[in-house]
């Protein structure tokens, strides 16, 4: 829907260059059964049930935090994750919107976690629906009137991004520390906007197609080939062909023995490497600035 308001000048480039596609062919990853949590053994055998139960959730949020931390210090966008485990990551960009409650009521009904990458300006306007995204996984900054960035003076692209950071924040009720540029479209100014915030920019190795028209059929067909792990996969959560999509989605995540987590998880479970990052997207399959969904 956001894909209309971006100037056809600024948005034509982008379109022509083709697009990538999932993570690699070649590489099947080998699916070692993890550990059911992150957060490690207790420590001491005589403190009670509650504060050992509230240390170890404090230890898995805190966990979570660092390492998208380490990835944040590294200042380069993140397109999947280290294809280690069985996990990887659903994420529904441009909501919240009408369809958002359903949405939600198909990933509440199956158990699936997913990332939201929210537009400010639409924050208000579906209230309450940022804090049910953020409690199905998590919340990210995807600025605040979906504008292609690049395209703006610097000053005007950190407000975009500062003042989204800020009402998501206050709207879901806790820190918002991801960020995904509309269309994809950053350079090495976005990417120290993000650092200075102290937002990972979050990418994707996958794109549905969605936001270019695909129905649902494409839709389930693009992502179901590009389900594996350490996958990030971009949806939006603006659209009924998407929506329509997900139980196939779903039934298949389930036949490969995948688990869909929110971003900040599958980066702690399963992180990539410095190196990874720094290939900007080669260790994902995708060519670095080929990007034009989002
Ligand atoms: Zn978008």
């Amino acid at each position: 829907m956001h894909r209309r308001e971006a100037p056809r000048w600024a948005l034509a480039p982008l379109l022509m260059l083709t697009v990538l596609v999932g993570c690699g062919s070649a590489a099947q990853m080998r699916s070692p059964a993890l550990a059911s949590s992150p957060s490690g053994p207790s420590a001491g055998g005589s403190r009670s049930r509650r504060s050992s139960a509230s240390r170890s959730a404090a230890k898995a949020v805190t966990g979570e935090s660092s390492e998208v931390r380490r990835l944040v210090e590294l200042g380069k966008p993140i397109y999947c994750a280290g294809r280690r485990g069985d996990e990887l990551a659903l994420t529904f960009d441009d909501g919240p919107g009408p369809y958002t409650r359903l949405v939600i009521a198909k990933l509440r009904k199956h158990r699936v976690h997913a990332t939201f990458f929210v537009v400010g300006r639409n924050i208000a306007l579906y209230a309450g629906a940022t804090r049910q995204e953020r409690s199905l996984g998590a919340v990210g900054d995807h600025t605040f009137t979906h504008p292609l960035l690049t395209a703006l003076p610097r000053g005007q692209a950190e407000a975009q991004i500062a003042r989204t950071q800020a009402a998501l924040a206050r709207a879901s009720g806790g820190p918002v520390f991801l960020f995904r540029p509309p269309y994809g479209g950053r350079n090495a100014t976005i990417d120290s906007i993000a650092r200075a915030d102290g937002l990972l920019e979050v990418l994707w190795s996958v794109d549905s197609q969605d936001s270019l028209g695909a129905s649902y059929a494409q839709i389930e067909r693009n992502v179901i080939a590009g389900l594996r792990p350490g996958a990030i996969i971009l949806m939006h959560e603006n659209r009924g062909q998407t929506v329509r999509a997900l139980l196939k989605i779903f039934a298949a995540l389930q036949r490969k023995h995948l688990r869909a987590v929110s971003v900040p998880r599958l980066l702690t479970d399963d992180p990539p490497s410095a190196a990874h990052v720094r290939a900007e997207g080669a260790g994902c399959g995708v060519r670095a600035g080929t990007l034009a969904g989002g």
